[in-house]
């Protein structure tokens, strides 16, 4: 039987920093790590919008607040050892109505309270940062958001993890716990410690450990639309107020690192985990499970999960996200948005108990196991932060 000292299961931004932090704090150890696909990021890690997020949606308390603004530094500083290009573009936040002030005044307070520099712009300042922005009377002006190609970074992290002596095993599949061992689809292994970043499989694998027990992932899809615009349409990224009681932060305007521009993504309910396209990755056991849960959330929920679904199902339709797009910015015409982008699928947790979608990134798990769960946006971004986060609480209990 194969035995290693650490054993990571998921190939995407997560497992990837975590399985180098832990090369890097354990040189001798013996570090495998499996995904299931033919190559690593094919899941939220390679299809996410690339924002660099600063840092100001998130509670003080949380971990999200935490490792935002150093995940931010981390990834800059990583990109740039790597040559790979960052769009610098900043990010106006703009209110639609008189109602949506005290939120922004929340934002700036939130901002505050994590160290996050921001900027309080007129409705003028705002113009002049972007000539196309609309809001109404003031916005807020995030000069440390920027975005990357999480394709480009994810690929560069792979060929780190290898040349650090990793071994990143493809077409791997973790199948399930057999006592002390884990049965793969490649074989059993022994693992000293096993740390499970399987994305929207990680509360499957988690309760195979005891873990995740009132927990169940929810998929929401992203949908983007991609404008034909030549790159400078817009100079910066522009955001609509968020709902700060769920995590999703409404379809924005995306400026690409090639200064292309994006709209999306939506958070509209899959019906299974995978469900990308029509009938992709299809599972009935899932579709059954995820319906059963999203039939109950219409019926009782702590947040009102059925306005939610009504109107993120909207979204399929172009003519309305071109809408929602054109209350942030002037200038939006449907003819640049023909083409839908390749979309994301959240992993997001569901307490089935609370009836209410976490918010944070959770952590569970004790001396032989770790579970990664909810490592949702802004997860990219916090990805390395979160790794030396995840990696002392290992260190602290496997030593
Ligand atoms: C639409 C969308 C937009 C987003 N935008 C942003 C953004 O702009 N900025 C930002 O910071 N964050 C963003 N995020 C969040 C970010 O993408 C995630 O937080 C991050 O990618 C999570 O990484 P992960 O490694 O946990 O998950 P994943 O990338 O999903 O990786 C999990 C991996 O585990 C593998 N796996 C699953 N089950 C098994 C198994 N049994 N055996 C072996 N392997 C398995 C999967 O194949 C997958 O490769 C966005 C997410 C989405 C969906």
């Amino acid at each position: 039987m194969e035995v290693t000292d650490f054993l990571i299961v998921g190939g995407g931004i997560i497992g990837l920093t975590v399985a180098r932090e832990i090369k890097r704090r354990f040189a001798d150890a013996k570090v495998l790590l499996l995904e299931k696909e033919r190559a690593v990021g094919l899941h939220a890690s390679g299809r996410n919008s690339g924002v660099i997020h600063a840092g100001f949606y998130y509670s003080a308390d949380s971990l999200k607040a935490k490792l935002t603004r150093t995940g931010n530094q981390a990834m800059l500083a990583y990109c740039e050892s790597k040559k790979i290009p960052v769009n610098r573009c900043g990010k106006l936040v703009v209110a639609q109505n008189e109602e949506e002030l005290p939120q922004l005044d929340e934002l700036l307070r939130r901002g505050k309270a994590n160290s996050v520099p921001l900027e309080e712009v007129s409705a003028e300042q705002a113009r002049q940062i972007e000539p196309r922005a609309r809001t109404f009377r003031r916005a807020i002006f995030s000069p440390t958001t920027c975005s990357a190609d999480p394709v480009r970074v994810i690929g560069a992290m792979q060929k780190d993890a290898r040349d650090e002596g990793i071994e990143v095993r493809m077409d791997a599949m973790y199948l399930r716990r057999r006592n002390d061992t884990v049965e793969t689809s490649q074989g059993v292994v022994g693992a000293g410690h096993i740390i499970n970043a399987a994305g929207l499989y990680a509360d499957k694998v988690a309760r195979d450990f005891g873990f995740s027990e009132h927990y169940r992932i929810l998929p929401f899809k992203g949908l983007y639309l991609y404008s034909s615009e030549a790159p400078g349409a817009l100079r910066t990224n522009i955001y609509p107020v968020p709902d700060l009681r769920n995590p999703f932060l409404g379809v924005h305007f995306t400026v690409r690192d090639d200064g292309r521009v994006k709209i999306g993504p939506t958070a509209i309910p899959a019906l299974w985990r995978e469900q990308y396209r029509s009938f992709d990755n299809f599972k009935f056991g899932e579709f059954a499970e995820v319906l059963f849960r999203e039939a109950g959330l219409v019926l009782s929920s702590s947040f009102d999960f059925k306005k939610l679904a009504l109107s993120e199902v909207q979204k399929y339709s172009r003519r309305r996200m071109i809408a929602l797009a054109s209350r942030l910015a002037a200038g939006v015409r449907a003819e640049h948005y023909t083409r839908w982008g390749q979309p994301g699928i959240r992993a997001q947790l569901l307490d089935i108990k609370k009836r209410k979608l976490e918010m944070d990134f959770v952590i569970e798990g004790d001396e032989k196991s770790t579970h990664l769960l909810n490592a949702v946006s802004p997860g990219w971004t916090c990805s390395i932060a979160f790794a030396r986060h995840v990696v002392d609480q290992i260190a602290a209990t496997v030593v």
